[in-house]
This record gives structure tokens, sequence and C-alpha cells, in this order.
């Protein structure tokens, strides 16, 4: 939350706003906590603490991913919902911010566990949530199934089918062609255009990304597809190495078979945090936040990272990096495709029409590109990095919207 508040703190004092307007930008509008008590399998009961922040809602409802994780607390889930507020605004989708979480070990627990958590934790939130006010979308632990649980259990709850409750669905219950892949196509987008921004060529640049998940593990494909050599990739048991660049494809496959890419055949095993500090063109940590740090931030080799993850670079990393004249994409433009066509999804939810596949991806790709240039025209016109103009740009534009709605009463 520290580093969120930060941002902030330097998006107000470039913008010239006054402290009232700062604390309510830095305050969540709701936040829920709840317990989750759990029938397991053996007959025992356990008992979870969940979460829901609502950070804003100045500029339409409340979106954001939910996850479930041992680290989950309020302190993450809070910063998380403020990102959201920032990238909504920035890629300009008619929502506010918000995060979910529940503290728990998505892979000590059966898929019937994890069901019954889901179902659980969706009707003690249930208020808070729906189409009008807050939609959940998949996040780290969570996937199409968990969304196709919440979207049942409101469903049940209110008595009619109601898609838009939820987005990142499974494309057979109203899900966007387009979606599962859709942050990381939007990451592959950025990452191009950040290269051709430091005149590097997709064929001649090397690449490393930490952590094969949804994020990851299509960022990684889409920028071999691109003609860049993916050398290295990580997850939470290890990572793998080949100077050849990575067979993704195959490497995709083994990850679904073993649970991993330890093991990935003709690779070499190395030491994790290398991912990191590699001699690579470009760094994409597409994991969890906090891991370009003060300690590593020195030994970043590449001349641009790509922030797939949300919250990657601390603050002090952030500043080691300018210095060393290292390009740094924050999260809330780099990874900003995944609200974006959750944005179509729910456009197609209540428009009970299905767009193909190609219209979402041209319409995702037009986003990013317009997102991209807003940021490099403000960074350059304002003398800023590409975080603070994002930053700056995003609290802009949902201080006007409050604005003009006034404060009630
Ligand atoms: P995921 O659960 O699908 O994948 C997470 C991956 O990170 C897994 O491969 C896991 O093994 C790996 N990992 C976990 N801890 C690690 C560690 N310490 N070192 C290396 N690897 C580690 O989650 P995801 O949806 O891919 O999310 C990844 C990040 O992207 C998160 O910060 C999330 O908030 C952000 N994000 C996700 C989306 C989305 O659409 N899924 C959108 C925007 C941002």
């Amino acid at each position: 939350m520290a580093d969120a508040h930060a941002q902030l703190a330097s998006a107000i004092d470039h913008l010239g706003y006054e402290t009232g307007m700062h604390r309510m930008l830095a305050t969540s509008r709701r936040e829920l906590m709840v317990s989750v008590p759990l029938r397991r399998d053996d007959g025992s009961t356990a008992v979870y603490s969940g979460y829901r922040v609502q950070h804003n809602f100045s500029r339409g409802p409340a979106k954001g991913g939910l996850r479930f994780a041992p680290s989950v607390d309020i302190d993450e889930v809070r910063a998380l919902a403020m990102w959201m507020t920032w990238k909504c605004a920035l890629v300009d989708v008619p929502y506010g911010g918000a995060k979910g979480g529940i503290a728990i070990d998505p892979r000590e627990h059966s898929l019937a566990e994890l069901e019954r958590v889901t179902r659980r934790y969706t009707s003690e939130v249930l208020p808070i949530i729906g189409p009008t006010k807050d939609i959940p979308a998949p996040d780290i632990g969570t996937d199409e199934r968990t969304m196709a649980w919440i979207m049942d259990t409101y469903s049940a709850a209110v008595g009619y089918t109601v898609p838009g409750v939820v987005t990142g669905k499974p494309v057979s219950l109203g899900g966007s062609l387009g979606r599962a892949s859709a942050t990381s196509r939007g990451v592959a987008n950025i990452t191009l255009m950040a290269m051709a921004s430091r005149g590097m060529r997709p064929e001649r640049a090397t690449a490393s990304v930490q952590g094969f998940g949804k994020v990851g593990r299509d960022a990684a494909r889409f920028l071999a597809a691109a003609g860049v050599r993916v050398i290295a990739v990580s997850d939470v048991d290890g990572a793998i190495y080949d100077h050849r660049g990575l067979d993704i494809g195959r490497l995709a496959e083994h990850a679904a078979r073993t649970g991993s890419v330890v093991g990935f055949e003709g690779t070499e095993s190395i030491d994790p945090r290398s991912v990191l500090t590699l001699d690579v063109d470009v760094v994409v940590p597409a994991a969890v936040e906090g891991v370009i740090t003060e300690h590593n931030a020195h030994q970043v080799q590449a001349s641009i990272v790509v922030e797939g993850a949300n919250g990657p670079t601390t603050k002090a990393a952030d500043s080691i990096l300018r210095e060393r004249d290292v390009l740094v994409v924050p999260d809330i433009l780099a990874n900003a495709g995944g609200v974006v066509v959750s944005y179509f999804e729910w456009v197609q939810a209540n428009q009970a029409y299905q767009w193909s596949e190609r219209d979402v991806n041209d319409r995702l790709e037009e986003r990013m590109t317009r997102a991209w240039h807003d940021v490099v025209d403000y960074a350059g016109a304002h003398d800023l990095t590409y975080r603070q103009a994002a930053t700056a740009l995003a609290v802009r534009r949902v201080t006007e919207a409050h604005k003009l709605r006034g404060l009630y009463p």
C-alpha cells in the first residue's frame, strides 16, 4: 500500500490538487471483511479471511479481480483496488476500481473445496457486488471456473441468470472470445511498442518472463510469435533457461501436464531470482508484487521492464531504474488489456450479443495503442516517468469525473 500511496502523492503533487481531494483519492469508498467458513472434504471445518475493497466509483461501477493466495490481506487488497481505479481510467473504460481476495492457498484444496469456498465468499459479499455495482474477474489463484461459480451463486440468489456480474467467464457461459489471453496480448502489444521506441527489432531481441500463469504464459507466447527470443521463464517452483529461445507452445503443454515449467526437456535449471537480472533486452515480471527492489534493481540488465504483474517494482527500485535509464512500463498501462476485454465482455453480456474474436482483438489493440501514446506524450510534455505520467493522467480523469458529479450531499 505504501507504494500505491507514494505514487498517488507524486501525481497529486504534479497536478497541484488540494489536500482534501488527495485524502479522498487515497481512501477506499467501501471495504468489506468477511469470514469464509469451509467444510473440508474430511468433514473438518476451516475458516478463511476474505475481503472486497471498492476504491472508487466516480467513473462507473467498481471493477477488479479476485485473488486466492495465502498472502492476501486488507493492505494488499486496498492497494490493488486503488491501482484498478487508475488502470480503468487510463484505458478509459467506465469503471471505478475494486479488488477482492481470500487468504487461502488454492493448491492445498480439492476442486470441491474451492467451489464451496468460492460460493460461500460470494454469498458473504453478495450485497455489494452486481453488474451495476462491482464486477469481479480472475486474478492470482482464480480462473474462469471460479467466475462461473460466482455467477451461478449470484444468479441463484437473485432468481435469474446474471452474466454481467463477473467477467473472465467461460465462453460457453457468455465469456468474451479473447478474454483469457487479453492481458497477455496487451502486455505483448505494449512491449513491442516499447521496443520500437528504443529502436529494438523483435527478431533481434531477447526476453525473460517471471511467472507462467494466465498472464506470463501467453505474454511469452505472443512475444515469441512476434519473433522475440524468450530465453528464460520462471514459476513458483523454479526457473528454466535456453539461450536459443524456449518453445513456448511445448513448454505450456509441459507445464499443463506437470504443474510447473521446471524440468522442461532441453533446458537448464537456473536460480529463479536471476530471471529478473539476466542479460536480456526485456524483462516481464508477471507473477507477484514487490520482486524488483533496491536489492536487485542495480543488477537488472534489461533496458525495458514491462510490468505484467501488479506492483512488481518497489518505489526504491523505480528510482534506481530511472537513474539507470531503464524504461519501466507501469502495470496500470502494461497489464490493462485484461480489464479492457473485461469491459468488452460486460458490454456483450448487457447486449446479449457476442462479438467475433477478431473484433475483440482489434478493439483491444486500438485501446492499448491509444493509452500508450497518451502516456508517452504526457511523459514527454511534463518530463515524467511513464509510471508518473500514467498515474497523473488517470488521477486527473477520475478527479474530473468526481468534480462533474459533485460531492454528495
Ligand atoms: P496466476 O495465478 O495465473 O499465475 C501466477 C504465476 O506466478 C504462476 O505461474 C505462479 O507459479 C507464479 N509465481 C507465483 N509466485 C511466484 C514467485 N515468487 N516467483 C516466480 N513465479 C511465481 O496469476 P495471473 O492471473 O497470471 O496474475 C499474475 C499477475 O498479473 C498478478 O500480479 C495479477 O494481479 C496480475 N494481473 C492479472 C490479470 C489477469 O487477467 N489474470 C490482469 C492484470 C494483472
